[in-house]
């Protein structure tokens, strides 16, 4: 089988390592590092697509490189979709996990309504030709932390038909059902029937 490199425009090690788990071994991700690009990739579009495409395009333009990029948010239903794609700096440009949870759980305070979605956009640029993956997994937002493992909300987010939080799975059982999982099968197969 053909080996193929691909970078990840990604600085987050434990999203580097979810996503290497689920990667056939002909596919080898390259990271950042590896290829010399330390700065903080600019993420400051309106849309999960904006911000996706943004990543990946610096990337491929300033390296030459094929690469991917991935932007997730937390989309919560009686939140009108917040925090979205504000996920990360929902509480501040700080960029504090424990403050969004908190800030989170305090605007749901009261609120029957717990239904929330994570939502993973991917854009990948191949010889220069553009390809866009979506993954989507439901659930609720539960009414306290539970569980030590993941990152990010994963510790108040309960997939539906599950009664445990993403932080409580392993990183396997999250892959085979996340919106990230979902959104790198469909990249991994198609990268699969490119070549
Ligand atoms: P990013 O676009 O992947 O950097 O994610 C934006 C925000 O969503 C960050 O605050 C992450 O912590 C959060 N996030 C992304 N993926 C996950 C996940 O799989 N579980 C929990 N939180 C996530």
């Amino acid at each position: 089988m053909e080996k193929i490199q691909i970078v990840f425009a990604s600085n987050n090690q434990k999203k580097i390592d979810e996503i290497q788990r689920q990667l056939p071994k002909n596919i080898e991700l390259i990271s950042l590092s590896d290829i010399g690009c330390l700065e903080e990739l600019a993420e400051d579009g309106e849309t999960l697509f904006e911000n996706s495409f943004q990543k990946a395009n610096y990337v491929h333009q300033k390296y030459g490189v094929n690469c991917f990029a991935d932007d997730t948010g937390l989309l919560v239903e009686a939140l009108r979709g917040a925090p979205g794609v504000y996920s990360a700096r929902y509480a501040g440009e700080e960029r504090d996990n424990e403050a969004n949870i908190r800030l989170l759980l305090a605007n749901l305070e009261g609120k029957e309504n717990r239904l929330a979605k994570f939502q993973t956009v991917i854009t990948l640029l191949l010889e220069n030709q553009k390809h866009i993956f979506v993954g989507e997994v439901q659930g609720t937002i539960t009414r306290e932390k539970i569980g030590k493992g993941g990152f990010g909300y994963d510790a108040v987010f309960s997939p539906l038909g599950s009664n445990k939080t993403f932080a409580e799975l392993t990183v396997e059982e999250k892959n085979s059902i996340s919106h990230r999982g979902k959104a790198i099968d469909q990249l991994i197969q198609f990268l699969s029937s490119e070549r």
